[in-house]
């Protein structure tokens, strides 16, 4: 028995020590210093008590009255943690009914006009709806004349990466024409196109909706997402009014939004690790826009295909938004709203950028899911201690416009955007769920999301391999800042 206990042991330290190695070795891949470091201790520490249980086996202490005790104890340790970090813990009830589980008062609907990112693309000063927005929201005026006077976000002369960020930033403005071209009204909702009106008349191809979801997943990953999902639309999280103008269609602006589409279908594309792991430096930016692109090619396509069904759709992305991205992909079963106020998902953290076509094709819609993502934003806390513009809170969630949630400050954020003329994006690329999904991290993943005491564990675990504000890293040489 003692023997067949022994074996085990060994077995059992030598599985830890392997994965002790593979996490070494994913420290390396991912040119983390400081991590890579912290794990060679961790797996030498590991090989260490390996080879002092062979030791002490082999000397035949293990059969002695005190060996058995401390091998038998020594069991019921490791026995009892297991149990404790890979038991499922309790579902969090409000994360399985998605944005509804958040609601807990009067949600009114965002009007896009007041959004930041409108503000400052759309409203030309000297312009009639200049003068309009600003006689009614005086509260934004003199922050937004601050933040005009320094250029914008992107590309802009004051840009952290300065004198070095021409290169950068002419690879940034080129994956921004793609949504622009894009954002054609008919190549928005491509039904309206008086050519395929013509060929289609009011005929529709008839198709199950499982059928239709299942196709429409498929080709959706096939033309580059990472993640789809589909979701009945809230009404609530579509735009009251409008206010992104791109095509001097200035009749738009401030047009009531209403959508008689049933359905969502979301996508998240995975934003590269190297590029993600420079910011808050241009190269991170190149890869936000690229994925704006990419979000703008995929969507496009998918409401061509819908429309060439017969059936009506639209594609949101980079130059159209009807609503906001991130509730809507929270309801299709993509993820959790995390602190940051980014969708957290399972497969990649908040590393993805969302895009989505509205439909009346009848679907399947999908679940939300529960990732424990609240429980480790909780103690986790690290994008607010990092974050250069404090905008993201590091208390308890609040209650905002009805829900219960965390609130990006999107004023100071896009400010500090300002500042550095990138999209800054280190929130996310410090956030512990944004790492590579190396077998390590996926076995991390595996526990974390399955389990409320692994997440606080591996929530201190991130910051003492990886520290508590781990630094920019430098990026692949075709998009060097330096
Ligand atoms: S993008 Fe930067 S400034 Fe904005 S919330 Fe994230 S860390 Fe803060
Ligand atoms: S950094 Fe931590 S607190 Fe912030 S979103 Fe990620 S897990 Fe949550």
């Amino acid at each position: 028995m003692i023997n067949i206990l022994v074996v085990i042991g060994v077995l059992g330290l030598s599985t830890q020590a392997f994965i002790g190695l593979s996490f070494f070795i994913s420290c390396i891949w991912e040119k983390e210093k400081r991590a890579t470091a912290v794990a060679l201790l961790q797996f030498i520490g590991m090989v260490v008590v390996l080879a002092v249980f062979i030791a002490i086996a082999l000397a035949g202490t293990f059969h002695t009255p005190i060996g058995k005790a401390v091998l038998i104890i020594g069991y019921a340790g490791v026995i009892a943690a297991a149990v404790l970090l890979l038991k499922r813990s309790r579902p969090n009830p409000r994360a399985l009914e998605g944005t509804k589980g958040l609601i807990i008062g009067k949600v009114g609907r965002h009007d896009e006009r007041k959004i930041v990112f409108a503000r400052n693309r759309s409203l030309r000063p000297g312009s009639e709806q200049f003068e309009i927005f600003y006689k009614v929201h005086p509260e934004y005026r003199e922050y937004d004349e601050k933040r005009r006077a320094m250029g914008g976000p992107l590309g802009h002369i004051g840009t952290v990466d300065n004198p070095n960020a021409d290169i950068n930033n002419a690879m940034i403005f080129a994956s921004l024409n793609i949504p622009v071209y894009l954002g054609d009204p008919l190549k928005i909702c491509p039904e309206r196109h008086p050519a395929l009106k013509e060929k289609l008349g009011s005929k529709k191809i008839q198709i199950t909706p499982m059928e239709a979801s299942k196709r429409i997943k498929g080709y959706a990953k096939r033309l580059g997402a990472s993640l789809v999902g589909i979701a009945e639309l809230n009404p609530l999280w579509v735009y009251s009014k409008r206010g992104e103008i791109f095509r001097e269609n200035w009749e738009d602006w401030g047009r009531q939004i209403n959508i008689d589409h049933k359905y969502v279908i979301m996508f998240a594309e995975e934003m590269d690790f190297d590029l993600v792991g420079t910011a808050p430096h241009t190269p991170t930016s190149i890869e936000s826009m690229y994925n704006y692109a990419k979000g703008a090619f995929i969507s496009s396509q998918l409401a061509s295909f819908i429309a060439n069904l017969g059936y009506s759709a639209s594609a949101n992305h980079l130059r159209h938004y009807d609503g906001l991205m991130v509730p809507m992909a929270v309801d299709a079963g993509l993820g959790e709203l995390s602190r940051m106020g980014y969708l957290l998902t399972k497969e990649l953290g908040p590393r993805v950028r969302l895009s989505a076509v509205t439909t009346d094709l009848t679907l399947i819609p999908d679940k939300p899911v529960d990732i424990g993502a609240k429980y480790f934003c909780e103690v986790c806390k690290k994008c607010a201690v990092c974050c250069p513009s404090n905008s993201i809170p590091d208390g308890d969630p609040e209650e905002i416009n009805g829900s219960m949630r965390w609130k990006l400050n999107d004023e100071t954020c896009f400010e500090y955007w300002g500042k550095v003329g990138t999209d800054c994006n280190r929130c996310m690329m410090v956030c512990p769920w944004s790492h590579a999904r190396t077998f390590p991290h996926r076995l991390i993943v595996f526990l974390i999301t399955r389990n409320k005491l692994a997440g606080k564990i591996f929530a201190y675990m991130d910051d003492l391999f990886y520290g508590r504000q781990p630094k920019p890293k430098k990026g692949p040489d075709w998009a060097s800042y330096k």
